[in-house]
Parts: C-alpha cells; structure tokens; sequence
C-alpha cells in the first residue's frame, strides 16, 4: 500500500533551523541537537570540508555534520579561523517540559572581531571590531575589545586608515553595506586581511546611530562623553554599538538565556594621536615589535621580551597592556615622564618590585574577567578567580602605600578595596577552593553555605546509612530475620522478602515486584525517601545554580569598580615588567628632551643583546640639534649595518613607550613619528614588485616625515638597475637631509659619502669596522666616523658558500672594472662642483660610444659596417689595460 511520504525538510526542527537561518543568512548556524551542535545543508558541506568534520545526512538529501556539545569552543576557534561567522542556537528550554519541540534562540553570534570566551581570545593582545564611516577625506572609526569593553574612538586619513586598524589589532570592520567591496575602507582591509562586514546603511546615519548611543549608555546626551551629537564618531559607534548587541542575545525572563546585556562597554575614550608617536603599520612589521617578519612568530620580536620568560607581565592584561604601549608611543613628555618616574621606582627599589609582584601573582585576567561577567559568559573558575584577584586589593594598596611615584595608584586601590573587600569576601567563603570548570554537576558551592544545599546533599551522602538503619528498623519491628532493603535501576527502592514469609508482610507494605523466591515491596515511607534523594542531586545543581547567579549579580553590581581595579592592576604589571627586564638586563632610564637630539652612548639592539650575550658589540650614535642629523652608514654586507639603525630606532621607540632603554645613556628628543624602511618587503603576493613597495613605503615617508620623526632607511634602491639606485639613493638622502629629521641611512652605495662634503654640516658618515685577513674579511661590529671604501661583497659572497672559481672571476671583473673607471675619470673634464651628481655623464661617454652615436646607419654598405666594427674592436683593444 503507499503511504505519502513525508517531506524530509518539512520537520519541526527543519522549520526552526530555517527560520534561524533566514535570520543570519551571513552565518552558519550550530544547532543544538541533544548531546551536539549539528550543521545543515551547505553549512554542513562547508564545514565540514573546512574542519575535516564528518559530513553525514540528517534524511535523505539533508547534508548533516556535528560537533560534540562540550567541544564547542575548539570548533568554534577553528571556524572563526576559518574564516566563518557562527549563529550558535542554544535549546532555551529544559527538554522535559518541552510539548512538542523544545523551544530554541540564537544566543550568540561568534565573528572574527568578538571574541570573549577564554579559549578563544589570545593573551597577548586584544582583539578588537571596528566599525568605519568614510566621509569626505576622513575616516572615522569606533573599535572596541569586547572581552574587555574598552572602547576606543579614531579618525584616520584613508591612506592611514591601515596603520589604525593594525596599531588597534582589529580584527574586524564594520561598514556601511556597499563600501566593502571598494573604497578606503575595503582597501584597508584587504591589504591587513582583516574581516569586512556590511551593515545597513541606516545604522549609520546620525541620528540613528545617535539614539543607539543614547539607548546603550542610557544617557540623553553624548556631551558626558567630551562628544557633540553631530561628532563624526557618533555613527560609527552608534552603528558598532547595534552590531554588539546583535552578537549576545538578552532575554533576564529566561533562565536558559545565555546572553546578556553588553554592561560591560565602558564610555568612550578618543586615541590621542595628537599626543602619539605614530608608528605606522610598516615600522611595526619592519623594527618586528609584535612578531618577526620571517615566521610570524611573538618569539623574537621586542614584544616576547615582556610577554616571555623571566621578567614577563604577570597577567594577561598586562601583556596586552605593553602591546599597546609599544604599539602606540606617547609623544607627550610628561606622560612618558610619569613612566619611566615609575619604572624607575620599581628598578630601583628590589624590595618594593618583589612585594608587587607577589601581590600580583594571584590576580588573574581580571578585564576579560570583567567582560565575560557582563556577558553571562563566567565559569565557576572563572568566578572564584575573580574574587581571588579582588582580594589582592589589600595587598597592592599596601604594597604601595609607600611608594612616592605611585600614590595615585594607591589612592586609588585604597578607595577600591573599600567597596569591593566584601565582594571577594562573600564570594570566597561561599565557593570551594577548587572549583569545578562547569556547573553541570554541580560543586562549587561550599557545605554550610545554604541550609537548603546542605540538606540536599547530605540526604545523598547519607542515603546509604538512612537504608541500613531503615532495614534494621524493619527487621527489629516486624520480627523479619531476612528481611532486605535494596535498590535497583529500574524498579528503584524496594523491601526485599523470602517468599516463604511473603504472608508475614505486614500490611504497610504495597507489593511491587514478584520473583521466583521473593517478593518485593514499596512502603509509603521508603517511597518519599527515594523521591527525595532522586530530587536531591537535581535540586543541589539547581541550587547551586541559583547561588552561583546571585553571586555574579553581587559582582555584576560592582561592574565599573572591577574595571577599574583591572585597569590600575594592568598597568602595575605592565610597569613591573618594564622594571624588572630592565633590572635584568641593565638598561637605563633614557633622558627625554623636547630638541630634536639622538644620543645614545653604548646602545645595543634589545633583542639581539639577549641572544648573542656577551658577543654583542654595544655602539654610540650622535645626531645633535645643531649639527648633522642625518647619519650615512656604509660598510660591508653582513657588517651590522641594519642592526646598528633598528637598534636606535628601537631605544627611541622604547623610550616613548615609557620603557628603559638598552644602553648606558640616552637623551632623546621626543619624535612625532618613527619611520621605517628596511629590507625586501613580502608585499609581491599582492601583486607589486619589490621595488615598487619600496619607493611606495619611501614615499610615505619623504611626504611625511618632519624636523621632529626618526627616520630609517636601509639599503634604498636596491630593486632596481646600480645607476637608477644610486641616483635615488642620492636624491632622497639630500631631500631627508633638507626636511632635517633624525635620519639613520644604511647603505651599499658608498659613492654617497660624497654628501658629508657637499652638504657640510648636514650629513655625518659612519662605517662599520671590518677587516680583511689573508683574503678573509672579519666583521668588528664596531661603529666609528668615516667612510667604507669598499663593500666587501665579493668576500662576503665567498663566506656565503659561492665556490671559489665564481670568486675568482668576479675579482678578475671587479679589477679590470676599477680600471676601466679610473681611465674614465683620467679622460673626464673636472666638473664644477654643484649639488648635482656628476656620475652617469662618465660612463656613457666611451669614444666608441660617441662613433657609434654619429654613424648613420642607412648610409652605410655592409662592408662600410665591416669596417666600422673592425675599428672599434681595434680601438676598444688599444684601450684595454
Ligand atoms: P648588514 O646590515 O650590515 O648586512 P646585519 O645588521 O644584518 O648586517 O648584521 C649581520 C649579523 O651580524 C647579525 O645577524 C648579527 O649576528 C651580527 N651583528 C650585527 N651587529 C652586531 C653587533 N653590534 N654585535 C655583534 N654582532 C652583531
């Protein structure tokens, strides 16, 4: 007979996963099926080709691929790496009241920029969202770390707006729907590849996104914040704000709902990069402050000096702390001042840093502790944790109480450890020492905290004694020798007989169960006794859940003041880094000027001075005010010309940074902005040549650098042909010399040393030392005035490995090159001296070249071409050497 078939996809379950789909068509959607998050159709295919996850079907032509419910942030990590954004659709109602089909929500949306879970955020740096409105020129943007909360409004100019995204470490943009395919915004983004997501154009439209501003902060003006309603960060944050909100659902009814409100986000506060010493995007890749240009790696940049080994920050925020400080400089003395007052304190005073950082040590990530508590994402881990790090108030306060260049700090600990002792207090004592990672078997709460816990436990515990003496009750009672109490899965708790005293039951007893010799009973007594130790577990967790709730609404209270005590703690931790590492490895608190000066006596690059220890050979730079500010540095390849300038750059960048410096002096004028330029550049993946990325990064630089920046050029004109290189390595060392910044150039063209003559009093030579040893060149590392007159690259390439008859005929090229030079030079009129280079002139004016010039060719016979080539071999022949 045939029935109809049902449709596969017209289920209950379909339908609710359609629906959720239709609301987040940009996502793939995890959807909680029992004991796993399940994917459909192309998200299953998707997935499961990007994650390597089984792809199964649900019916027939469902595609269908699940993760295990407890493995959910492993997936969730790899999918976000991946590249997708995820809807998670929790079951928002307990399966066995459920008539039908349990009830479900979206209650999270997982992108690349809103990270918060622990396992899926990293330590050393936040990761921020962005979003961007582009009007007129200007860029401007809100980005905020939702783990965290901070939120952070700039403005950029669309050929900088790539430096902001990368100094934030966004990890997302937002834009209006329509400019992520073109445009600044979109350029941005590709180049960093960073995640672009469109939103509704109307989100960020001024008064929109100035009511959504209003809304979340409750306030019925922005002016609290130093903003005008019509500010032009008003609609990106307005509109970031929305997106937010969208990613954490809050529902306070509902106690399945996992989201909450964004509490957590605290005011905005505008970058000052007025006040910065701006580091853009390319001096960070190039001087490696967060990774190393080679693998990408934390290890071996200047970064992993505070975040790794022994002097590292002793907590997460801190290390996200010192990112930000080495990413974005301050430019203001004062500021930098303040620093380097307190690093000072800390370097100096042992006994004063050991009590900090013990008073540090059991103070966790107390921001992201903070931002997950808001979003009702805290574990009970994460909750004694909290209170643990709070109840360092006292210590931190005390630690510092004393400590002259901390007593705002303390002031401001001392006022926070007032309003949040009891919080810890309440927390600590109600909670177990070990907490257990989740409370779906319940174990948090402490025994004695709550008579209605303690009664539920202890009729578990006690379950067992409760029977024994029921049965003896029994037994003595009824004179029933044989008489059992026992328990099984299925038929529960029973009283056991023989059946031989069966008839002996007496009456209270309702039978249950008959077996071959036995009988079994139920008693009104021991029926209320099973049902209440079934109960009891389910109502402990209950409980348990009910107290861990009130506990994170007691702290939820204190939101602002946590915040602030993560903000106070992060910066101690931060500086107590810089002190140790200091301590450590002798470095020195740099004198800050407001004159344009670089002086740095015994300087050594931070990074390599840890590796190569005691080999390092520490170096003295000089650019004074009124003097040559640009320093040409010449010497052989493998000489440590690159290592001389990046360790200048980075000293001057450290001290801004508010950190010591490597070195056994430094005065150093504060910069505007430090530039880069070093090295071949990984940029050919995006379709430009080597070269081209090279002038495109010089001129930035030229266009931008002013009296007040550093700059760092090394080895500039490579990429091209040694006489267009040369020309340009020129033209730009006088233009630098002109703009008068602090310049460090590092070069192979040693013809340039022409410049410390030519412009008198702008230009200084430097070299490094090497020597040459029967035939073999040793490098001094050693950096002293004057000029290399050769480059040493035919002994260099011999070291690399270049087998020797290569190397003998490039000598024997190189001889009779020099030769063939001075010849030319001989026959050269003397030019008057000018700023202009007199160079190319020399070599295209060969004689052979001149005849060949006047020749006309359609005049000539094929013998006349003969003879003409005859006598210029003759003559190119009677030249040579
Ligand atoms: P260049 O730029 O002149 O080609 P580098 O700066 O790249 O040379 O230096 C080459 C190598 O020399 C470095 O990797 C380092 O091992 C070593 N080196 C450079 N400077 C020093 C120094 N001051 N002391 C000791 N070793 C150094």
């Amino acid at each position: 007979m045939a029935t109809a078939r049902k449709d596969p996809r017209d289920t209950p379950a379909m339908r609710q996963f359609r629906a959720f789909k239709q609301q987040h068509p940009e996502c793939v959607l995890f959807f909680r099926m029992g004991d796993f998050y399940e994917m459909f159709d192309d998200d299953a295919v998707r997935l499961s080709r990007a994650l390597g996850l089984t792809l199964t079907q649900r019916t027939q032509g469902i595609p269908m691929a699940g993760v295990p419910y407890h493995q959910l942030d492993t997936y969730l990590r790899r999918a976000v790496d991946a590249g997708f954004r995820v809807a998670i659709v929790d079951q928002v109602q307990d399966p066995k009241d459920a008539k039908g089909i349990v009830e479900r929500r979206v209650t999270r949306v997982i992108t690349p920029g809103t990270l918060v879970d622990e396992s899926l955020v990293r330590d050393e740096a936040a990761t921020r969202i962005a979003c961007c409105a582009l009007e007129e020129n200007t860029i401007t943007g809100a980005a905020c770390d939702l783990s965290t909360g901070e939120v952070i409004l700039f403005s950029a100019h669309p050929r900088t707006l790539a430096d902001a995204l990368a100094r934030l470490s966004v990890a997302e943009v937002l834009c209006a729907e329509g400019t992520e395919e073109t445009g600044p915004i979109a350029d941005a983004c590709a180049e960093l590849d960073i995640a672009i997501t469109p939103r509704p154009a109307w989100q960020l439209r001024p008064d929109e996104a100035l009511q959504a501003v209003r809304n979340h902060y409750k306030i019925a003006s922005p002016a609290g914040f130093g903003l005008e309603p019509t500010d032009p960060e008003i609609p990106p944050l307005g509109a970031l704000l929305r997106a937010l909100a969208e990613t954490q659902t809050s529902d306070p009814d509902d106690p399945y709902a996992t989201g909450a409100a964004l509490d957590h986000l605290r005011p905005p506060v505008r970058e000052r990069t007025d006040s910065a010493c701006i580091v853009d995007r390319i001096s960070l890749r190039a001087l490696e402050i967060e990774r190393t240009i080679r693998d990408q790696q934390i290890e071996g940049s200047l970064l992993a000096l505070f975040v790794r080994g022994p002097a590292a920050c002793r907590t997460p925020m801190g290390k996200r702390l010192v990112r930000d400080w080495l990413c974005s400089p301050l430019a203001d003395r004062a500021r930098i001042e303040s620093r380097h007052a307190r690093v000072e304190q800390l370097a100096f005073d042992e006994t004063l840093a050991e009590h900090l950082l013990d008073a540090l040590e059991p103070v966790q990530d107390v921001a992201r502790l903070a931002g997950r508590l808001a979003l009702a994402r805290l574990s009970p881990r994460d909750l004694v944790a909290l209170a643990r790090s709070i109840a360092q108030l006292p210590a931190l306060a005390d630690t510092l109480a004393d400590a002259r260049a901390f007593s705002d700090a303390h002031a401001h600990l001392d006022a926070l450890r007032t309003s949040l002792e009891p919080l810890a207090h309440t927390i600590t004592t109600s909670c177990v020492e070990d907490p257990p990672p989740h409370l779906r078997e319940g174990g948090l709460i402490a025994d004695a905290v709550d008579p209605e816990l303690d009664e539920a436990r202890s009729l578990q515990r006690d379950a067992a004694s409760w029977l024994a003496d029921y049965q003896a009750r029994l037994i003595r009672e009824h004179d029933l020798p044989s008489l059992k109490v026992g328990y099984n899965k299925v038929f529960g708790y029973y009283i056991e007989l023989p059946s031989a005293q069966a008839r002996r039951a007496p009456a209270a007893f309702t039978r249950k169960q008959t077996l071959k010799n036995a009988e079994r009973y139920i008693t009104p007594e021991l029926k209320d006794f099973e049902d209440r130790v079934q109960t009891a577990q389910a109502r402990a967790i209950q409980r348990e859940q009910q107290i861990f709730e009130d506990l994170c609404a007691q702290a939820r209270d204190h939101l602002p003041r946590i915040q602030d005590f993560a903000h106070i703690a992060a910066e101690l931790d931060a500086l107590l880094c810089f002190a140790r590492y200091a301590r450590m490895r002798r470095w020195t608190r740099p004198t800050m000027t407001d004159e344009p000066v670089l002086r740095i006596t015994d300087g050594r690059h931070p990074v390599l001075e840890q590796t190569l220890a005691a080999s390092f050979v520490a170096n003295d730079l000089d650019l004074p005010d009124a003097g040559p500010r640009l320093a040409l540095i010449t010497g052989p390849n493998m000489a440590g010309k690159s290592t001389y300038i990046r360790q200048n750059a980075l000293v001057t960048l450290l001290a801004h940074a508010g950190s010591f410096v490597p070195a056994s002096e430094a005065t150093i004028g504060i910069c505007d902005r430090i530039f880069t330029r070093v090295g071949a550049d990984d940029a050919l993946h995006r379709g430009q040549s080597t070269f081209m990325v090279e002038m495109a990064e010089t001129a930035n630089i030229l266009n931008n650098a002013t009296e007040r920046s550093l700059v760092i050029l090394d080895e500039i004109g490579r990429g091209t042909s040694t006489l267009d290189g040369l020309s340009l390595a020129w033209a730009i060392a006088e233009r630098l010399a002109a703009t008068a910044c602090r310049t460090l150039f590092a070069t192979h063209y040693h013809e340039l040393t022409e410049l410390e003559e030519r412009l008198e009093g702008r230009v200084r030579n430097l070299r490094v030392l090497a020597r040459e040893f029967e035939d073999q060149i040793i490098f001094l590392h050693r950096i002293e005035p004057g000029r290399a007159d050769q480059s040493y690259g035919i002994q260099v390439a011999r070291l690399a490995g270049i087998p020797d008859p290569v190397v003998r005929r490039a000598r024997e090229i190189l001889a009779s090159l020099r030769v063939h030079e001075t010849q030319l030079q001989a026959t050269t009129p003397p030019q008057t001296p000018t700023d202009q280079l007199p160079l190319f002139t020399e070599y295209i004016r060969h004689p052979a070249i001149d005849r060949l010039r006047e020749t006309k060719l359609e005049s000539l016979t094929p013998l006349q071409a003969f003879d003409l080539l005859r006598d210029l071999k003759q003559e190119a022949e009677n030249n040579s050497p």
